[in-house]
């Protein structure tokens, strides 16, 4: 079965990250179609068995601080739209921001299946910042580390339990 995650959320809490984690070796390939899809990146991306297309969304920061850029929002509407589940990524570090509230607010609207990543987990305790998440409405957080790979594992089961 293949099916499509989409990876979303403001700008710096670890995306690409994933992205690249999940895509392994294999070469991303960039979709430069005009519009909406302009700073999405594509690619083949895996979790042990579990293989499914991968979607990087970037969207620049513009705008007043704590709102979201129209194109980011259209970009990230199109991921969501495009995507068989979507993985919310927000900072567990820094907590949750106005502009995490932005995202968990047009993923609630969306009404698909969606998995909220407490990222930047890895070392010493994070607690507060995934605990504070489940306000976002959007179910238990999973914590992750991109960076070192941590929190796969779960990350696959929830993956397997939304699809
Ligand atoms: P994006 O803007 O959401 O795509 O974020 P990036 O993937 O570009 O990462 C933004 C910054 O966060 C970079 O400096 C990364 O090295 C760092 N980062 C990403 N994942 C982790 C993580 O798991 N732990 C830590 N400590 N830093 C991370
Ligand atoms: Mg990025």
């Amino acid at each position: 079965m293949t099916f499509t995650l989409a990876i979303v959320g403001r700008p710096n809490v670890g995306k690409s990250t994933l992205f690249n984690r999940l895509a392994g070796k294999r070469l991303a390939i960039v979709d430069d179609t005009p519009g909406v899809t302009r700073d999405r990146r594509e690619a083949m991306g895996n979790i042990s068995d579990l293989e499914f297309r991968l979607i990087d969304t970037a969207g620049l920061e513009e705008g007043a601080p704590g709102t979201l850029s129209d194109r980011m929002r259209k970009q990230t509407e199109a991921a969501i739209e495009d995507a068989d589940v979507t993985l919310m990524l927000y900072d567990a570090r820094v907590g949750v921001t106005t502009m995490d509230e932005h995202f968990g607010a047009m993923l609630r609207r969306a009404k698909k299946p969606v998995i909220l990543c407490a990222n930047k987990c890895e070392g010493r305790a994070v607690q507060e910042g995934v605990f504070e998440a489940y306000t976002l409405g959007l179910g238990d957080p999973v914590p992750l580390s991109a960076e070192h790979g941590e929190g796969l594992a779960d990350l696959y089961q929830f993956i397997v339990s939304a699809l």
